[in-house]
């Protein structure tokens, strides 16, 4: 190289900027990219400053890929990234990424052995509602009874609602309380791959053997066995084993056993022989409590209304709301200030954008009057007929739910009423939205005549 290593590091570093800035959002780039700061290269190393932890786990976890090839391209080879604290973190250390984005998970390294539980995954820190209790109540039986209660536990729902953290809860508390248990966590990948790499080395039967000998089988996400005939029949007769043996057998999946495709017959049978339980969306309250306890965690200064802003903002799953904790604090740290509503207002605009910007408390009360067919006047009014009282109840849920509004201004703009109305109306409307479904779908309709379903 013919000049200096700074001032090549600084020109390969800024023609990767360009082709980032190219390929992601500006809101991607300008938040995660732009702060990193190129330190040194030694061999096929390149470091870069970031503010904290946080931030380099956010990165690695989003971002090493396209970094990684980006800088490769500029560079003729490929690199392998580091990614460096700044010592004014409290969590501050070094923070090592390698170019392989299968190890840049958050959870450490153990973790990513096969078979092994994942670290931070525990009942200590899962937050209760009313839309796991179910599940997590059977969770804890099992795990004081394992192999003897409900076998198998088969836990079904929607994506980064929690069931990958139960299950593995269910495995720590069983070796906690019998550290020499025999506990075999793995994803459906997992299992698969290990055991075709067990027939490829002619070592079928030691990997079947092995898994025999286990007390608690734990299987993440196994709709991914389907259309796998052999790892569907080699698991078939490895279930029938444990469970003549009174192991315990935990699943996961995304649907319950009647509902999944491409899997035999018999073994959705006996997915279901045990317990069967779902995982629901959380609800709001459980979605504030799930963030305050991860910001508790993380020593992350969460002020009430942020929480309450991001729990009402991001409800689709737990991984999402995660998501723009990390984002919103990641922000707050790197350009030293508290976490403030406003800013808040503004990032959760990337992640969960919608019409909240630009719909107002007008568009509101014009779409409901005219769904009810009411004069607009008659929803603010004190008048209450059944039909005015509903409208009200849907208006005030609507701006809730879809203009992020508070409580209070909400109650003003609906002709000063008190912000505990509007709560109760909130509440209402949510409850019954999960009761009856027609009425759901009105809720959903009318919604969707303003511009936000
Ligand atoms: P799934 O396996 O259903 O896709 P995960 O178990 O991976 O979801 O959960 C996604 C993320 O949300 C994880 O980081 C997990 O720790 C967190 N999470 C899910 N449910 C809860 C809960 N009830 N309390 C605390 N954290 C939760
Ligand atoms: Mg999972």
């Amino acid at each position: 190289m013919e000049t200096g290593p700074a001032e090549n590091l600084e020109t390969l570093w800024n023609q990767a900027l360009n082709l980032l800035q190219a390929q992601l959002s500006k809101q991607d780039f300008d938040t995660w990219i732009q702060p990193l700061e190129p330190l040194a290269t030694s061999g096929k190393t390149l470091e870069f400053r970031v503010p904290n932890h946080m931030f380099a786990t956010w990165v690695a976890d989003h971002f090493l890929d396209k970094l990684t090839h980006t800088i490769g391209d500029v560079a003729g080879f490929s690199p392998e990234l580091r990614f460096i604290c700044d010592p004014a973190d409290p969590q501050g250390k070094l923070f090592i990424e390698t170019a392989e984005p299968a190890a840049t998970k958050r959870k450490v390294s153990s973790s990513r052995s096969p078979g092994r539980l994942i670290d931070g995954y525990e009942f200590e820190n899962f937050v209760v509602g009313p839309n796991n209790q179910f599940a997590r109540a059977a969770a804890m039986a099992i795990a004081k009874q394992p192999g003897t209660l409900y076998n198998p536990l088969f836990m079904y729902g929607g994506v980064g609602l929690g069931k990958t953290h139960l299950a593995n809860a269910v495995g720590h508390a069983i070796v906690e309380h019998d550290p020499a248990a025999r506990v075999m966590f793995a994803s459906s990948d997992g299992f698969t791959n290990q055991l075709v790499e067990a027939i490829s080395k002619n070592k079928a039967q030691e990997f079947k053997n092995r898994v025999r000998r286990l007390d608690v089988l734990i299987v993440d996400d196994v709709q991914f066995l389907s259309g796998r005939e052999r790892t569907q029949e080699e698991f078939f007769h490895i279930f029938n084993v444990l469970y003549e043996q009174g192991r315990q057998i935990i699943l996961t999946s995304d649907k319950a056993p009647v509902e999944l495709d491409g899997i035999e017959q018999r073994l959705c049978n006996r997915f279901g022989w045990g317990l069967v339980a779902d995982i629901q969306a959380p609800d709001t309250e459980t979605r504030r409590a799930i963030l305050e306890r991860k910001a508790a965690d993380e020593g992350i200064a969460l002020p009430a209304r942020v929480a309450e802003l991001i729990a009402t903002r991001i409800d689709s799953n737990i991984r999402d709301l995660e998501g723009a904790l990390t984002r919103i604090s990641a922000f707050a740290s790197i350009n030293h200030t508290e976490i403030n509503v406003e800013m808040a207002e503004k990032l959760l605009l990337a992640v969960a954008p919608d019409a909240k910007s630009e719909l107002g408390f007008d568009d509101i009360e014009q779409g409901v009057t005219q769904h009810f067919g009411l004069k607009p006047e008659e929803l603010k009014a004190r008048r209450r007929t059944k039909k005015v009282a509903e409208a009200r109840q849907v208006a005030m849920f609507l701006m809730r739910r879809h203009m992020g509004a508070s409580f209070p201004a909400i109650g003003q703009f609906m002709g000063g009423r008190d912000h505990s109305t509007v709560v109760h109306a909130y509440q209402a409307v949510e409850k019954r939205c999960r009761a009856d479904q027609r009425y759901k779908h009105m809720v959903d309709t009318v919604a969707k005549a303003i511009g936000c379903g």
